[in-house]
C-alpha cells in the first residue's frame, strides 16, 4: 500500500507551532492535573513537553483554574518550556475568557466544544469566545465530540431523515450531524471575524470505524487543519491499539495535521505515555522520526534466560533518556536504528541492516555477542559487561556520526 500525499490544508499557528500541511504532523497531549494547582499542572505540562508534546492542553473549568493559567505559563517560561498552552473550555468558556483577560492572553489556543456552549444562548456564547480569540489574535479548535453532540441539530437531522423516502441508518446521520456541527460552527466563527487560518477542527468518536468514516467525510468538505484522536480510547493496550488503528488508517490517507492519543492512565501512572504512543505511531508509519528505534526479536525457545529482554529494554530506556539532550546536540540521531537480537539465527542479518546491532548468544550457543556497526562486524563481546560495553560503543557511534557543526555564521548544521 502506498500512502497518499497529505491533504491540502490551511495552516494555523498555535504559538510558534504550525498546524497543517506541509508542516509535520504535530504531537499534542493534555494534562490531568487540577489546573487550579499551578505547581502540579506546570510540572505535568513540562514533563509532557520534555517527552515531545509540541502543544499541551489544560482544562479551564472554573474561576480558580482561569486565574492560575498565567501563573502556569510563567512557571513554564522560567523553566525554558515553550510548548504552547491550550485552554479546554466547556459551558462557561465565554464567561471565563472575558472575566480573566490575562488567562485569554496566556493561552495560545482555545478549544471550544459546540455541543457544550449552553443551550438557549449557544450562538451568542460561541461568538463571545470567538470574539476573545479575534481580539487576542488566537486560533481556536472547534472540537465536536460524539458524547456531547449538539442535541438540537441531531434531533433536526434525525427527524428529517425519518421523514425521507429512503431513510439512512442512524449512524450515518449521526456522523453527518457531527460534521455539520463542526462546519456550521467554523462558519459562525468566520462570520464573527476569525480568519479561516485560525481554525482547527476535530470530530472525535470512540469507535475506530466511525472515526475513519467521520474524518474522511470531514476532510472532503473543508480545508481546515484536522486534529485527530479517538476519544475515550481506554486503558492500556486496548487504548493504544485502538488509537493506533484509527490514526494509522487516516494518516496513511494523508488526513490529519495534529494528533492526540487519549489514553486512560493507571492511577498515578505516567501521563507521558500518550506522547510516546503518538510519536511511535508517526515514526512507525515513517512520517516523522523522534527517537532511535530498537529492533528486537520476540525471543523464542532459543532464548531461555531473560537477559535478552532486559538488554533490549535497557537500551530502549537509555536511548529515550538521552533524547532530550541529543535532540539539540546530535542532529539526525532520531533516525538511528539499533538491533538487539536473541540469537544467531536472525541476529547477524538484522544487525547488519541496523546502524548498530548486537546478537546475543542463544541457549547452547557460544557465550559471545557479535556487534555490527554499519553492516560490518567490529567486535565480539563476552562476559558480564556486555550491556555497558555495548552502550559504550553506541555512545561512540553517536558522538562520531551525529555532529552539529557551525556553518561559519554561528548556525549549527548536521553533518551526517
Ligand atoms: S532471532 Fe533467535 S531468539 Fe530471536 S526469535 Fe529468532 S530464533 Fe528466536
Amino acid at each position: 500500500m502506498t500512502f497518499k500525499a497529505r491533504r491540502h490544508t490551511l495552516v494555523a499557528s498555535v504559538g510558534a507551532v504550525k498546524v497543517g500541511a506541509p508542516h509535520p504532523v504535530v504531537v499534542q497531549s493534555m494534562t490531568n492535573t487540577d489546573t487550579a494547582d499551578a505547581e502540579s499542572t506546570a510540572a505535568q505540562v513540562a514533563a509532557l513537553a520534555r517527552a515531545g508534546s509540541q502543544i499541551v492542553r489544560v482544562t479551564v473549568n472554573n474561576d480558580e483554574a482561569a486565574r492560575q493559567v498565567p501563573a502556569i505559563a510563567e512557571r513554564l517560561r522560567d523553566e525554558g518550556i515553550d510548548a504552547p498552552l491550550v485552554g479546554d473550555f466547556h459551558y462557561n468558556g465565554h464567561l471565563l475568557l472575558t472575566k480573566y483577560p490575562e488567562c485569554a492572553r496566556a493561552l495560545a489556543k482555545y478549544r471550544i466544544n459546540p455541543g457544550n456552549v449552553g443551550s438557549k444562548r449557544r450562538d451568542e456564547n460561541f461568538r463571545a469566545i470567538v470574539q476573545v480569540a479575534v481580539d487576542n489574535d488566537k486560533p481556536v479548535r472547534i472540537g465536536v465530540n460524539w458524547g456531547s453532540l449538539d442535541q438540537d441539530l441531531l434531533t433536526t437531522m434525525m427527524d428529517a431523515n425519518a421523514a425521507a423516502s429512503a431513510p439512512r441508518e442512524a449512524r450515518d446521520v449521526y456522523i453527518d450531524a457531527m460534521i455539520e456541527s463542526a462546519l456550521r460552527s467554523a462558519h459562525l466563527a468566520q462570520e464573527t471575524g476569525l480568519a479561516a487560518d485560525r481554525i482547527i477542527i476535530s470530530a472525535k468518536v470512540s469507535q475506530v470505524q466511525d472515526l475513519v468514516e467521520t474524518y474522511r467525510r470531514l476532510a472532503a468538505r473543508c480545508e481546515y487543519p484536522l486534529h485527530l484522536g479517538l476519544t475515550e480510547a481506554g486503558l492500556g493496550s486496548k487504548g493504544i491499539i485502538a488509537s493506533t488503528a484509527g490514526l494509522s488508517i487516516l494518516l496513511a490517507e494523508g488526513i490529519g495535521d495534529t494528533i492526540r492519543v487519549s489514553l486512560t492512565p493507571k492511577p498515578n501512572g505516567d501521563r507521558t505515555e500518550e506522547v510516546q504512543v503518538a510519536q511511535q505511531v508517526l515514526q512507525s508509519l515513517g512520517l516523522r522520526s523522534f527517537t532511535p528505534q530498537v529492533t528486537a526479536c520476540p525471543g523464542c525457545g532459543r532464548t531461555t534466560s531473560t537477559f535478552f529482554q532486559h538488554m533490549a529494554e535497557d537500551i530502549q530506556s537509555y536511548l529515550r533518556e538521552q533524547m532530550p539532550v541529543w535532540r539539540a546536540s546530535r542532529p539526525g540521531v532520531e533516525e538511528m536504528k539499533v538491533a538487539v537480537m536473541g540469537c544467531v539465527v536472525n541476529g547477524p542479518g538484522e544487525s547488519k541492516h541496523a546502524n548498530i546491532g548486537i546478537s546475543l548468544p542463544g541457549t547452547f550457543e557460544e557465550p559471545k555477542a557479535p556487534v555490527y556497526v554499519d553492516g560490518r562486524l567490529v567486535t565480539t563481546l563476552k562476559g558480564d559487561n556486555i550491556v555497558p560495553e555495548f552502550l559504550g560503543i553506541l555512545e561512540e557511534y553517536v558522538a562520531s556520526h551525529y555532529v552539529r557543526e557551525s556553518a561559519g555564521n554561528g548556525v549549527g548544521v548536521a553533518v551526517r
